[in-house]
C-alpha cells in the first residue's frame, strides 16, 4: 500500500517537472497533492531512548504515545504512522 503511494507521488514530481505549458498554479496543485499523499507513506515515530513508550513524529516532532495501537496518524500534521512492534504481519 505504503509502495504505491510512493509511486505516485514519483509520477506526480516528474509530471511537474517535465510536463510543458504548465501555470505556477497548476505547480502549486502539484506540490499540494505530492505533500498531501506523501504523509500517507508510512513512517515510523522517532523513539525516545529513555522511555520506550514516547515517541516523535518524525514529521513534526509532536510527542506521541507510541504503544497506543490506535496510533495511525500524527495527530498534529497527520502522518501516517506504522508501530515496528506489531511484527510484519500485513
Ligand atoms: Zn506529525
Amino acid at each position: 500500500m505504503s509502495e504505491n503511494y510512493k509511486d505516485a507521488v514519483d509520477t506526480l514530481k516528474y509530471c511537474r517537472e517535465h510536463l510543458g505549458n504548465i501555470t505556477l498554479e497548476h505547480k502549486e496543485t502539484y506540490d499540494l497533492a505530492i505533500k498531501a499523499l506523501e504523509k500517507q507513506i508510512l513512517k515510523k515515530p522517532i523513539r525516545n531512548k529513555r522511555i520506550k513508550e514516547i515517541g516523535k513524529c518524525p514529521i513534526c516532532k509532536t510527542e506521541l504515545y507510541i504503544y497506543d495501537e490506535d496510533l495511525h496518524y500524527c495527530p498534529t500534521c497527520g502522518q501516517a504512522l506504522t508501530l515496528d512492534s506489531g511484527g510484519d504481519g500485513e
